[in-house]
């Protein structure tokens, strides 16, 4: 349920209809909206909820029950969209953001070298795993710490924002030191200890959909975050499974603006993951502008013959560049910019 209170509604009258869901049992939630506040009632208590108990309250301007699972995730909960920061660019605001970097990160200079080029070509933040999480135990997992630090030093160089995955609870407040986004991967959309690790950390999140999630799924992985306080949460949409065996996963591209009619949050599509080939990454990557997402998140290697990880999928910098070019023009024809 959510109380949404008067436009006149005084400090006071807010605090009584949170004394009023304490005393109730739930938690209160506090959306200050442009227009209204709003008041999120989350939890569970043995005392059922009546809405005249509230919406006789003073200040108070309808009560509405949200019927989905997700609550604060919830349109209704947050009717504009939410605005996750990243450098001085929104996530979520007009311009389309570009995520872009190598699947994991290889060496120090490489690291640095691809940080350069693709804040050249016209990037937004940068990506690249140091833990990685891989279907063999006997593939490369990634550098660890020592790859964070490349990122960061990378950072430093370019002024780009780091996106980086985190897999374990435990590590959570050590990527935090060197990152500026953490990602939770496809395999970890459900693993619960991490999505509270991440909520608590206050961190930017990336979530990725599971390869078999739903978008309801996706949606209740993002409340567990946002109920720790932290909203600064982006949906990802990364490609599910199907019996397609031409491309790597299936681009899910109505979960954009399905996602974006639910939630408040902005969701970013990563063409790579979603279809598998290089060649093809460019077409998905417009599908997603043209159907409304608020950023890309593409893996770009300076020779992805060589690449440690996710190769065949990886933009070159010249097909990165071109790619950004024709992102440029369809963000300009849905009225965004890029
Ligand atoms: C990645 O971003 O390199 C990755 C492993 O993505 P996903 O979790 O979507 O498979
Ligand atoms: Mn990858």
């Amino acid at each position: 349920m959510i109380v949404i209170m008067k436009l006149t509604a005084t400090a006071r009258d807010i605090s009584n209809v949170i004394a009023r869901v304490k005393m109730d049992g739930y938690e209160a939630h506090l959306s200050e909206g442009e227009a209204h506040t709003i008041i999120g009632l989350v939890g569970e208590s043995p005392t059922p909820l009546r809405e005249d108990h509230y919406s006789t309250m003073d200040g108070v301007d309808r009560v509405v029950r949200v019927s989905s699972p997700y609550k604060l995730a919830s349109r209704n909960y947050h009717p504009n969209d939410t605005l996750v920061a990243l450098n001085g660019s929104h996530a979520g605001s007009k311009q389309v953001l570009v995520i872009a970097g190598p699947c994991s990160v290889e060496s120090r200079e490489q690291t640095i070298e691809i940080a350069h080029a693709v804040k050249e070509a016209g990037a937004t933040a940068m990506r690249g795993g140091a833990f990685k999480p891989r279907t063999s135990p006997y593939s490369f997992q990634g550098h660890g710490e020592k790859g964070l630090q490349w990122l960061a030093e990378a950072r430093e160089q370019t002024g780009l924002p780091i996106v980086t995955e985190v897999m374990d609870p435990a590590l959570v407040p050590m990527v935090c030191d060197y990152a500026d986004v953490l990602q939770v991967g496809a395999r970890n959309m459900q693993n619960f200890a991490l999505l509270h690790a991440v909520g608590e950390s206050q961190q930017t999140v990336l979530l990725k959909r599971g390869m078999a999630n739903t978008m309801e799924d996706l949606l209740m992985s993002a409340e567990y975050i946002l109920s720790h306080g932290n909203s600064r949460v982006m949906l990802c949409e990364r490609g599910i499974r199907t019996f397609e065996k031409y491309t790597r996963n299936t681009f899910d591209v109505n979960a954009i603006p399905v996602l974006k009619a639910r939630s408040h949050l902005p969701v970013i599509a990563d063409p790579s993951h979603a279809v598998g080939y290089s060649e093809h990454v460019t077409a998905i990557a417009l599908a997603a502008v043209a159907a409304g997402a608020d950023g890309l998140i593409v893996e770009v290697h300076p020779c992805p013959a060589e690449a440690m990880s996710d190769g065949r999928q990886s933009l070159d910098y010249d097909g990165f560049r071109k790619m950004i070019d024709s992102v440029r023009l369809v963000a300009e024809a849905v009225g965004r910019t890029a």
